[in-house]
């Protein structure tokens, strides 16, 4: 019945029709989902890469219940609440930037428009209202709404959707063509290259994940970030991390950029922000840039939000999340399951036919196939066996919440192993 009305009634995002109502489910805890016939699945896809403490998990629960019958929202606009206040504090902290300010968002796309809207108009209220155009990478994904898919890679985002926003130009992504002796390439030069075809003066911000999500979890080359800062930082032009999916302890560390050392001038957040417990995402920025919008002529303050911006019951939940990531110390077991999945989908995977790449970082895995059908035979066989895995194309993305542990690691890697077999049998 539920699957008939799904059928009749829901639009899915990103998915053909006829494959969203296979799986329609009811309850989920721990890492384990259940649908509407009682068949329990291992969750190796986190959601959509944002359940990263799995389901109900009673911490998170009891933060949002507490929340809820205390002050459910208030909005920023104006006025102010205390777990938005604490989160925000929270989130300077954690990012070592003692002064940084957050602007709250309800989704990963919005923090992306907020981003584009911030870098242009600070450089705007700065003299250089010329400075418009964002670079991001040709196979980059930030999100669904105009200005975000207008500068996505993958023209899923934006086929058939124009007129598009202007000002948006792809740059290669690294390591995308050629490997000479060992070097990848191109590299972190192909930015410069833009940077110095578009006019220094008139680049804004150059918009960067540090692994590629929807672009086949592709963590980018080592360096690579910390030469694009150096190359920013040159010509003016604001640095924006989309951490969106690697932060909060995707990649076993709190925040991807870390790995390379750098500051970004913008980050933005999502998914596991709030652990998918609610909708919420976030733009941080330096003190400096969040300085400027004082001095907007028309507002005097930033001109851009929501009247959910800051919702008090996903700040809550929020400040529950980075606590519970803390005091039972996810990052480092993060970092441990995730060498034992990366480890064992590259010993066990690697070589089987059909499969063309294994990759990935901490508890982000793909595995590319050599076409999409095999990709897709994989995910139902994986399905049939009971774990959820996610094809971007012919990549297969495995992403368990961060509570895994060895065994159903191990029970990952396995369903995996044999599907792939199978599939190629
Ligand atoms: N940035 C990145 C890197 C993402 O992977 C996504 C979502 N997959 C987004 C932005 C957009 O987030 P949302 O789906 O919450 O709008």
């Amino acid at each position: 019945e539920l699957a008939e009305l799904d059928r009749r009634h829901l639009l899915h995002p990103w998915t053909p029709y006829g494959v969203g109502d296979q799986l329609v489910l009811v309850e989920g805890s721990g890492v384990e989902v259940t649908d509407a016939h009682g068949n329990t699945y291992l969750d190796g896809r986190s959601g959509q890469f944002n359940a990263t403490l799995g389901y109900s998990h009673p911490r998170v629960v009891a933060a949002l219940t507490e929340q809820a019958g205390k002050l459910m929202t208030y909005a920023l606009l104006g006025s102010s609440n205390e777990p938005a206040v604490r989160l925000a504090a929270r989130l300077a902290e954690l990012l070592g930037e003692p002064d940084g300010r957050t602007l709250f968002c309800n989704s990963g796309s919005e923090a992306t428009e907020a981003a584009i809207r911030i870098v242009r108009m600070y450089h705007a209220l700065r003299g250089q209202p010329q400075r418009t155009t964002v670079l991001s990478l040709a196979d980059s994904y930030h999100g669904t709404t105009l200005a975000a898919a207008a500068m996505s890679g993958s023209p899923l985002a934006w086929t058939g959707c124009g007129p598009l926003p202007e000002g948006f130009v792809r740059v290669p992504t690294p390591g995308s063509t050629v490997r000479d002796r060992g070097e990848v390439r191109p590299g972190a030069e192909a930015l410069e290259e833009a940077i110095l075809a578009q006019g220094a003066e008139n680049v804004a911000a150059f918009f960067v994940e540090p692994v590629l999500g929807v672009g086949g979890i592709r963590p980018l080359p080592a360096g690579y970030l910390r030469a694009v800062r150096e190359i920013c930082d040159r010509h003016g032009v604001l640095l924006v991390v989309d951490e969106v999916t690697t932060g909060f302890g995707r990649t076993g560390e709190w925040f991807a950029h870390r790995r390379e050392g750098i500051r970004p001038d913008l980050l933005t957040l999502g998914k596991g922000l709030a652990a998918g417990y609610v909708p919420f995402a976030a733009v941080t920025t330096t003190a400096e840039i969040a300085e400027a919008f004082a001095a907007d002529p028309m507002l005097g303050g930033l001109r851009h939000g929501h009247t959910t911006s800051g919702h008090a019951l996903g700040a809550a939940v929020s400040l529950a999340v980075l606590e519970t990531i803390e005091e039972e110390g996810l990052i480092e077991h993060a970092a441990a399951m995730g060498e034992r999945l990366c480890g064992g989908l590259t010993d066990r995977l690697k070589d089987l036919e059909g499969v063309s790449d294994v990759r990935g970082v901490g508890l982000f895995a793909g595995i590319e196939f050599d076409t999409f059908d095999r990709a897709t035979q994989v995910m139902l066989g994986c399905l049939r066996a009971g774990v959820i895995v996610r094809s971007e194309g012919p990549v297969l993305a495995v992403a368990p919440p961060l509570i895994v542990n060895a065994a159903q690691i191990d029970r990952i890697v396995d369903t995996l192993h044999r599907a792939t077999t199978a599939a190629t049998g």
